[in-house]
């Protein structure tokens, strides 16, 4: 069957636009910011630095759902209100990953909500968010085909929000030495299936802050239309992912290396 979000229903790529920010549009944006929301302090800290920087939209996690049920889960509404707060002295647009339906309201001031990898067959979680209208960002399960991944956007796209963002995050293969392979092979391979814009997540797609640089810009040369990245000022001390968490000054290096090979692709792609 034809899916709705497929490149044979629709040509031309489907932009999505968060205020100044356009994902999809053939220039990459980058998500930035911490795991998880632990304090104030520690999530305007991080933030006030990416500010500085050139990111477009910041991410961080309030509601955190963790294999062991052990493990800090997050800081529920409390971290969404930091997250407003701080969102409102930078002005930057927010990502944040809601896990339940029943929390909706809470995301009022969230601009994209995210979808986890946990959460990429919950498909009533999918048909309820295509009921709203907040532009949603959907990550690949770790065990998931491509083509399942393209069957859960499409629960959603088909109940009528067609703002979707793709993020390739990583698979699980037989390779025990980084906590995920990152599919490099999917960022293409979505991009010509599908009309939806597609980025890559290169902090849980290795698991290891030094493979983050380089998975990076493999990711923008294989043609996403963005990056997600994990910041923490201080990652030896994170409460959640900071062994692939990078700090600000190694994210600088980053943004930076990153922009020149967007800048190499678009004049490939412009010459041929
Ligand atoms: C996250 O973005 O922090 C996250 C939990 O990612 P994933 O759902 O891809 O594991
Ligand atoms: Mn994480």
């Amino acid at each position: 069957m034809r899916l709705l979000v497929s490149r044979d229903y629709k040509k031309d790529d489907t932009v999505v636009k968060i205020g100044n920010v356009s994902i999809g549009d053939g220039s990459l944006s980058i998500i930035a910011g911490p795991c998880t929301i632990e304090s104030f302090d520690q999530l305007n800290d991080v933030a006030s630095g990416l500010a500085k920087m050139n990111v477009d939209i910041l991410r961080a996690g309030a509601f955190k759902p963790r294999t062991s049920s052990y493990s800090f889960q997050g800081m529920g509404a409390e971290g969404l209100e930091m997250l407003s707060e701080v969102k409102s002295r930078l002005g930057l647009p927010t990502v944040s990953e809601i896990v339940d339906i029943a929390d909706l309201s809470l995301f009022n001031d969230v601009d994209i909500l995210q979808v986890g990898a946990k959460n990429m067959q919950n498909y009533s979680l999918l048909k309820a968010l295509g009921m709203q209208e907040k532009p949603v960002l959907l990550k690949r399960g770790w065990s998931n085909t491509i083509d399942e991944f393209l069957e859960s956007a499409e629960y959603i796209y088909r109940e009528g929000n067609h703002n979707i963002i793709l993020c390739e995050r990583g698979i699980r293969t037989f390779e025990p030495s980084a906590r995920n392979s990152f599919d490099i092979n999917a960022i293409p391979l979505l991009k010509k299936k599908t009309h939806l814009p597609v980025i890559g997540d290169p902090s849980h797609g290795t698991g290891i802050s030094e493979l983050v640089m380089p998975v990076s810009l493999a990711i923008v040369a294989a043609g996403a239309d963005g990056l997600m990245i994990e910041v923490h000022e201080n990652p030896e001390c994170a409460l959640c992912d900071g062994r692939q968490s990078i700090t600000l000054k190694e994210y600088e290096i980053l943004e930076n290396r990153v922009k020149l090979y967007e800048k190499i692709r678009n004049f490939d792609n412009s010459s041929i």
